[in-house]
């Protein structure tokens, strides 16, 4: 069976290292260089949805956790706090949200500035058991894709749905398969902010949302603070889990006091979305490695070329053509060592898209020999119309590794 776990060791893209601890992975440089792009990704994915980016740190004082509500009804899942002195305690973050909700209330805010769209790609902590722990699935510190929209209560519909716009956009990108999407409830039993007409509301308005979509209703899986739709993924053990997420909070505005001037000079409530796109850095790689079985689309490949010399006569070219491709943005090595039937199979085993080989004949005639993973290989051609079609594809953020056609 696949599993992230064998896969992650074989191409070296993360390590789990009891020393560092259980849960605590550490990101080996292939599987940086993969995490890297996409990240890069979303970001401009963000960006031309005017997102605006913000840094925050990993931990706050305790009074902000109180304010917030996690400390109260989500500490099961929190460390312990850390104390410097007897008045002064540090909690590492389950979430961004508080932080972000002290961005929106940095200084005066105007309806003109609405939705107030705040993004991060930012860590934060959760005390997992040490028996759920596994790979890069279920972790302790997670990297998450995160955003806060601010915005009227009016604007909740079309926000919601830009977001899920902007999901489809995201997974189609990175080939991510949805299972369903839910519906999460509250359920009974367990501990929830907010009065029962908020909770009615925002569910309306997730309800809304998902005229046209299948799916299904989950009672107990909300949020402590508000209802939400999930987009589920299975993995190759057939374990459910969620990858993006849209929650409707009435609750956090009214507990950071957060308002903003409408455009009669009067002073309202904004509503807080939470949302993510594609969720941790650590599930989305957990899934992804397992749904392309490690063979990333070359745009997020760790590495994205290797150039193989035939011979010793042409490890200058070799070095000359890996040069221009690094030039060109790609990521790229050159491997000399071994037979060159031997480094065409290393190169597939790592799942490098495209294997470049460099002969007599090819470097006399400035051409390259292009190979690609899957076992297809194409006439040799001017080596910079293949730093092209590679760099075309990247571009192009393309699932294939030829042009359609
Ligand atoms: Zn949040």
């Amino acid at each position: 069976m696949i599993d992230h776990r064998k896969l992650g060791r074989e191409l070296d893209l993360f390590v789990s290292d009891p020393l560092a601890g259980a849960g605590l992975p550490i990101w080996l440089p292939a599987g940086a260089a993969a995490r890297h792009a996409v990240e890069e990704y979303v970001r401009e994915l963000e960006r031309r949805s005017a997102h605006q980016h913000v840094y925050s740190p990993p931990l706050g004082k305790r009074e902000l956790f109180e304010l917030s509500g996690h400390l109260g009804y989500f500490a099961d899942d929190m460390f312990p706090p850390l104390r410097l002195s007897a008045d002064d305690e540090f909690v590492l973050r389950p979430a961004l949200c508080p932080h972000h909700a002290l961005v929106f209330r940095a200084r005066g805010r105007s309806y003109r500035e609405l939705p107030l769209r705040i993004a991060e790609l930012g860590g934060m902590y959760r005390s997992e058991r040490s028996g759920v722990l596994g790979g890069l699935s279920r972790v302790r510190a997670i990297s998450l894709n995160d955003a806060h929209t601010f915005c009227a209560p009016e604007q909740v519909s079309a926000e919601v749905a830009e977001i899920l716009r902007l999901i489809r956009a995201a997974h189609a990108a990175l080939g991510v398969r949805p299972a369903g999407f839910r519906l999460s409830l509250r359920g009974p039993g367990e501990k929830y902010v907010g009065d029962d007409a908020q909770w009615a509301h925002a569910e309306e308005l997730l309800r809304d949302a998902l005229a046209g979509v299948e799916y299904v209703e989950a009672p107990g899986e909300a949020a402590f603070y508000g209802p939400k739709i999930d987009i589920q993924i299975v993995d190759a053990a057939g374990r459910e889990s969620t990858i993006s997420t849209i929650q409707v909070d009435f609750d956090k505005p009214e507990r950071f006091d957060l308002s903003y001037t409408d455009s009669d000079g009067s002073r309202r409530r904004p509503v807080m979305l939470h949302r993510s796109l594609v969720g941790s850095m650590e599930r989305l790689f957990a899934y992804l490695i397992e749904a392309h079985e490690g063979a990333f689309p070359a745009w997020y490949a760790p590495v994205q070329l290797v150039v193989l010399p035939v011979g010793d006569g042409q490890a200058d070219a070799a070095a000359d053509l890996a040069r221009r491709a690094v030039d060109a943005g790609l990521r790229v090595e050159v491997d000399t060592a071994g037979s060159l039937g031997a480094r065409v199979r290393d190169a597939t085993r790592r799942r490098v898209p495209y294997l470049g080989v460099l002969g007599a004949a090819e470097v006399a005639d400035g051409a390259l020999a292009l190979r690609l993973r899957d076992g297809r290989a194409l006439a040799p051609m001017p080596a910079d119309a293949a730093l092209a079609l590679i760099g075309g594809q990247v571009a192009a953020r393309a699932a294939d590794l030829l042009p359609p056609g």
